[in-house]
């Protein structure tokens, strides 16, 4: 008999969707994959050779839980340089992918009953996580109109004693949305009344932005006391399967961190560690990371001109991540004479089952009127996915 802990937890709705069209297209269907949130570039020569160096090197020890010292101090560096926030060593921790540092932070902090924030669509593990931890995930919904950004008074009308902690991404998996430095300060000036409550910060679409400079909410000292910066190498670097993600955090959440990895993991791979040293350690402005973030940019575009000519499709405008993130709730009651479409879940499945893409349902974010199309995928896959989709949605009635 498995624990109730087990029992409850629901499997991972980005992961489930990435299954199911692995398991269509080994049965020969050809699926084209707009659910996962995975670069589809390689990861880049340089950083490849420095991980090729560490196994030459003999890093192929047990690793410092925390990491690598030089690595920590490379994010220190990458922390002052790119976002002007100065962290010590100590107040960072290398983890097993930005979800382990996620998890790490929410075990550490949040007792059951704990309340924690988040605002609605968010990123699909930020619930499950909670609900390990026995906490109580609390929503506010943003809406399209609003790019799906929540207010400053949003946030304080959610606020109660119980209150642990809130979750944020910006730039935001599943809409793409990146909140202005004015937005971050605000919602800021809300927390910092608050002294109790800590904010994580998930800043893992940092690079892939179309609007300017990554604004991170640590820049105001008044609330860098009360929040963690998550961060990683997956998407910027396009190192999804090395699986290096990291936390700068007040220290004596950093060591809570690094005490529970200690049991869990025994820290993050060493090889991983060293190519991602080399990942941070060089400036951001690189050919192959300009190359990625043209190109995400060019397929933003490229979408929202394809689903743009779709009757019924609301779209948002995402400044920022692979997403798009449409409301879809006007194909609701729609049928194609065998299956009525009830919600977003069942347009996923039959976009999956008759035009063979594979997106993910509102429903995993919070929102269940819309869906996600992830445009991590070469342009020609996009238009010939469009298509398919026009012709699926011309066939419901
Ligand atoms: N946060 C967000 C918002 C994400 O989309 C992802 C997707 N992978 C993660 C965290 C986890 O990233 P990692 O691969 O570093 O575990
Ligand atoms: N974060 C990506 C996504 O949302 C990858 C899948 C996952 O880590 O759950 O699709």
């Amino acid at each position: 008999m498995l624990s109730n802990r087990i029992n409850y937890l629901s499997e991972s709705e980005t992961l489930a969707m990435a299954r199911k069209s692995r398991e269509l297209k080994a049965k020969g269907h050809n699926v084209i994959n707009l659910s996962l949130g995975e670069p589809d570039f390689n990861t880049p020569d340089y950083i490849k050779e420095a991980a090729k160096l560490a196994i030459d090197n003999n890093y192929t020890f047990y690793p410092p839980v925390a990491g690598y010292q030089d690595l920590r101090e490379a994010i220190c560096l990458k922390l002052k340089r790119d976002n002007g926030v100065d962290y010590t060593c100590d107040q960072v921790v290398v983890s097993t992918g930005a979800k382990q540092s996620i998890a790490n932070v929410v075990l550490s902090l949040v007792n059951p009953g704990d309340e924690v924030i988040l605002p609605a669509p968010y990123w699909v593990s930020y619930k499950e996580i909670v609900k390990v931890a026995e906490g109580k995930a609390v929503f506010i919904p943003g809406t399209i109109e609003h790019e799906f950004k929540v207010t400053p008074e949003q946030i304080k009308g959610a606020i109660t004693s119980k209150t642990k902690l809130i979750i944020y991404s910006s730039p935001c998996n599943p809409t793409g949305a990146v909140y202005t430095k004015e937005e971050l300060k605000a919602i800021a000036e809300v927390l910092v009344k608050y002294p109790s409550i800590y904010i994580i910060g998930d800043e893992i679409y940092e690079h892939i932005n179309f609007i300017g400079k990554h604004e991170s909410m640590a820049q105001f000292d008044f609330i860098k006391k009360q929040m963690i910066i998550v961060n990683g190498v997956s998407k910027a670097f396009a190192m999804t399967g090395w699986r290096i993600g990291y936390i700068a955090a007040p220290l004596e959440i950093a060591k809570a961190c690094d005490k529970l990895q200690g049991q869990f993991t025994s820290g993050a791979s060493s090889i991983a560690q060293r190519a991602a040293l080399k990942a941070i350690a060089t400036t951001p402005d690189t050919p192959e990371l300009k190359t990625m973030q043209k190109a995400f940019r060019e397929r933003r575009d490229l979408l929202l001109k394809l689903l743009g000519d779709i009757p019924g499709m609301k779209l948002n405008h995402p400044d920022g991540a692979f997403y798009i993130f449409p409301d879809i709730s006007y194909y609701f009651g729609k049928s194609d004479g065998k299956t009525v479409i009830q919600n977003s879940n069942d347009l996923c499945m039959y976009f999956l089952n008759k035009a063979y893409v594979a997106t993910v349902p509102g429903e995993a974010f919070g929102d269940p009127k819309c869906i996600r199309f992830s445009y991590a995928t070469s342009t020609d896959n996009l238009v010939e996915a469009v298509k398919r989709l026009k012709l699926a949605l011309d066939g419901l009635r």
